[in-house]
């Protein structure tokens, strides 16, 4: 049997339905499940909650490229490293909308939007503001990421009707340094915390294949879990190696390893959309597929990430074909059983 907390019992587990602490022996030990058992589980708990065969798409959309501040290894928008991205300065209000509206068009329910920033400036405010009421008011769901944000900018932009805010974690506590110097761990759980107060829905994840052990994974899916609220969204990257960044030579992710992370996010947060995010145009199909099974159940649609390539709507199409999937409407996720 599994070694857990005392209050939390075998089938709990399976269902995912006990609140509660993780400790890292507890993720440990699923996590090193044979693969069978651990895929098996994560389709349970994820059938519990979710309809299986739906996916969550959303749309990506760079508002601001590139020149930012902070030293992120794995990051090509990095003004430290070499990396021959252009920058770009904040886009247009209308264009964003107008973009927005194609990715409806297209299908997409969430628009994210992503500004290559330490944190928002005061006088960039207002434009942000506008571009969350936009497209809002297109019917989509809105999500953005521009850095650290203090109680203040948190709480306007929920006036403003944004729904999630995307602040990835990266990897665990202890490797953090690792991969960035300009900023502490501590910083992205406190903008997490700010986010959370102010009532948007949060969207936290990280990056697998930075250097980093299966324990600093296993230890970021833990940190994330045991947030007062598990993030609503979870995006898995896998690191696309950018030349000229500090990371550029990191060698691929065992896909075996990532699909068993995709399964631990899935067990550990069954009530969250788990995202295939960057790196999906490295995995092949079955990759894909095992990690649907495993639990993942949101991808980005589209050619492009901010900065990096994505497979396109062509190929992700006839995925979801090959597959049976189909796109989540919006709201689709089943409430929480009562116990
Ligand atoms: S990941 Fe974000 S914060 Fe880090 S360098 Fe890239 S754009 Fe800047």
């Amino acid at each position: 049997m599994l070694d857990v907390h005392a209050s939390r019992t075998a089938s709990s587990l399976q269902t995912g339905a006990a609140a509660g602490r993780w400790t890292i022996g507890d993720a440990r030990k699923i996590y090193n499940l044979p693969f069978n058992d651990l895929l098996f589980r994560a389709q349970s708990v994820h059938r519990a909650h979710f309809d299986p065969n739906a996916i969550q798409m959303s749309r990506l959309l760079s508002i601001k490229t590139g020149g930012c501040a902070e030293d992120c290894g794995y990051c090509s928008q990095s003004a430290h490293y070499p990396t021959g991205l252009k920058a770009s300065k904040l886009m247009e209000v209308e264009r964003v909308v107008a973009e927005a509206q194609k990715a409806k068009d297209g299908g997409a329910t969430r628009y994210c939007m992503g500004a290559a920033w330490r944190s928002p400036k005061e006088r960039d405010m207002e434009t942000i503001v506008a571009m969350v009421e936009g497209v809002k008011a297109l019917g989509m769901e809105t999500c953005m990421t521009l850095g650290m944000l203090t109680p203040t900018q948190s709480e306007r932009l929920a006036n403003a009707g944004l729904d999630y805010y995307n602040h990835n974690i990266d990897t665990s506590e202890r490797f953090y340094s690792e991969v960035i110097t300009t900023r502490t761990f501590a910083d992205r759980l406190e903008t997490l915390a700010n986010v959370r107060e102010a009532g948007i829905k949060v969207c936290a994840g990280g990056i697998l294949g930075m250097g980093e052990a299966i324990d600093d994974r296993i230890s970021m899916l833990v940190t994330l879990a045991n947030l007062p609220a598990a993030p609503e969204s979870v995006p898995i990257n896998m690191l696309i190696p950018i030349p000229g960044s500090k990371l550029a030579d990191q060698p691929p992710v065992d896909p075996i390893d990532f699909v068993r992370t995709i399964a631990l996010a899935r067990i550990l947060m069954p009530q969250s959309h788990v995202r295939l995010s960057a790196g999906r145009t490295e995995m092949s199909d079955e990759m894909q597929a095992f990690c649907f099974f495993a639990g993942a159940n949101s991808i980005f649609v589209g050619e492009m990430l901010l900065t990096a390539d994505n497979p396109g709507e062509d190929h992700d199409s006839a995925l979801f074909r090959r597959l049976g999937l189909k796109p989540m409407a919006l709201q689709a996720v089943q409430p929480e059983p009562a116990e």
